[in-house]
């Protein structure tokens, strides 16, 4: 089904609001408004019981925030009656189901709560509204819950597409992530196939027992992974094409007999088996080289990871965490006053400059971390199983190893740097937005109180 637009699904939300007496809208809005801290109560009392999301909500922080904007929640819910007002609260149901995906809430386990919500408040309803609005209003009071589980959802599900692309995205990336290597090998096993190839044929082997291309290594790993992570591509179709011209036209010919006027004498087919062979090379050098760099997550300017899989990775950081019970922090870094460096010496000697300092990041950081280049000269560190004092620690070497470096640019010159750091530890919280945001102000609170120096963000 085609996704409603803004206006229309302010239209229908209008059309809904027209169906009910203003006395039913406003008995609902005003028993919603007197029990929204009773009925939140109810809410978490039930999901917390429950196994799957109580391991979500327990959280301190969640658990405060979450009660307070569900009363805002139902209190919107219901007295929204303007245009503009019905506007927002749209948009707001679309920002809570992308909240939804990002930290994983499972579709049931929100539509659970809202038939928790639903029956509570009705209940609620029946006993509170004369008997003259009391049917009206619980067929009102349900109507709109239902009406905004239809807006998360369905932005629920956008994200959650986009996220899972973004995943299989990244499971490629890792798969190929020594692309260099990768590609020698398969150069060098569809080599080893046609010297198989020239030795069978020289030995007299029958072309039914001549090495098949598509069942040699080189051949399973394109047909498995090379054009499972190279989809999309020309050269993909091209190299399957050539696969199957090998197997299933040429090689079939070296059985018959090379007559005087047989059209493929040995030599002639060897020869353009090679020539398809050097073809297959050709475009797969062509495809290991589209997909390098930027393409595969890298930035190109510094080899670290670029922030396309920023989310992935703290997502699943998140869960590993969360799972281990174990904890990871995140270290928000931006070079200081490096606009001068790019004034003084020029955009080519600041770029010198940003790759020195990934080195030094490389150098000081653990296997298991994750480097990030943001943008400009903004990087961010995932330290993984850290403690608060070992993070601490490492935030504070990575700013004494800038300050020391000697920056090395054209011509001799040589400069020195210092680095702004903000440090958050991962506090249990399931949103990494969350942990990216207290990273960042910690960042900011360290630029403003004097750069060169490690802000620790509060927990
Ligand atoms: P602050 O201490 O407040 O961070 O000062 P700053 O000058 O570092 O801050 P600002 O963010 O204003 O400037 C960042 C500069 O980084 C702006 C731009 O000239 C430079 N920059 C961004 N990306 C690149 C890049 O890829 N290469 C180079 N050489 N410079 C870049
Ligand atoms: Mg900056
Ligand atoms: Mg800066």
């Amino acid at each position: 089904m085609a996704r409603l637009s803004l206006d229309e699904l302010a239209a229908h939300w209008q059309h809904q609001l027209n169906r009910f007496d203003d006395a039913v809208k406003e008995g609902t809005a005003e028993v919603a408004m007197r029990h929204k801290q009773e009925l939140a109560d109810h809410f978490y009392a039930a999901l917390l019981g429950h196994g799957e999301a109580g391991a979500l909500l327990s959280h301190e922080d969640v658990k405060t925030r979450l009660n307070n904007s569900l009363q805002g929640w139902l209190v919107n819910l219901y007295s929204s009656q303007q245009a503009t007002e019905i506007q927002a609260l749209i948009a707001h149901q679309h920002k809570i189901g992308e909240v939804h995906a990002r930290i994983d809430v499972p579709v049931h386990l929100v539509l659970h709560g809202a038939r928790l919500l639903k029956g509570r408040l009705v209940e609620l309803l029946h006993q509170q509204l004369g008997p003259a609005q009391r049917s009206q209003a619980a067929s009102y009071a349900t109507t709109l819950i239902d009406l905004a589980m239809e807006i998360m959802s369905q932005a629920y599900a956008v994200s959650h597409e986009r996220r899972s692309r973004a995943e299989e995205g990244y499971r490629l990336f890792a798969v190929t992530q020594n692309m260099a290597n990768e590609k020698e090998r398969q150069r060098a096993a569809l080599l080893n196939w046609e010297s198989q190839l020239m030795f069978d044929h020289a030995m007299g082997l029958a072309a039914d027992q001549l090495p098949r291309l598509r069942a040699s290594e080189f051949g399973l790993w394109f047909r498995h992974k090379g054009a499972h992570g190279f989809e999309g591509a020309l050269e993909t179709g091209l190299i399957m094409d050539a696969i199957t011209e090998i197997d299933d036209v040429l090689l079939p010919l070296f059985a018959q007999p090379a007559t005087g006027e047989a059209p493929h004498s040995p030599t002639q087919l060897l020869r353009e088996v090679r020539e398809q062979s050097r073809s297959i090379g050709h475009h797969l050098e062509l495809l290991f080289e589209q997909n390098n760099e930027l393409e595969s997550g890298r930035d190109t300017l510094t080899r670290l990871l670029s922030r396309k899989f920023l989310s992935v990775v703290l997502s699943r950081q998140i869960n590993y965490a969360r799972q281990a019970g174990n904890s990871f922090a995140v270290l928000s870094i931006d070079l200081d006053h490096f606009k001068q460096v790019n004034d003084t010496y020029g955009h080519e000697a600041g770029d010198l400059v940003l790759q020195q300092f990934a080195s030094v990041l490389l150098n000081q950081s653990r296997a298991g971390d994750y480097l990030f280049r943001m943008g400009g000269e903004e990087f961010l560190v995932i330290m993984v199983d850290v403690n608060d004092a070992n993070a601490r620690r490492a935030a504070e070497k990575f700013r004494q190893l800038t300050a020391s470096e000697t920056f090395r640019l054209p011509q001799d010159v040589t400069i020195n740097l210092t680095a702004s750091l903000g440090l958050a530890m991962f506090t249990g919280h399931p949103d990494y937005q969350q942990l990216l945001r207290r990273a960042d102000s910690a960042l900011y609170e360290a630029k403003h109180s004097g750069r060169n120096r490690v802000v620790v963000a509060a927990n």
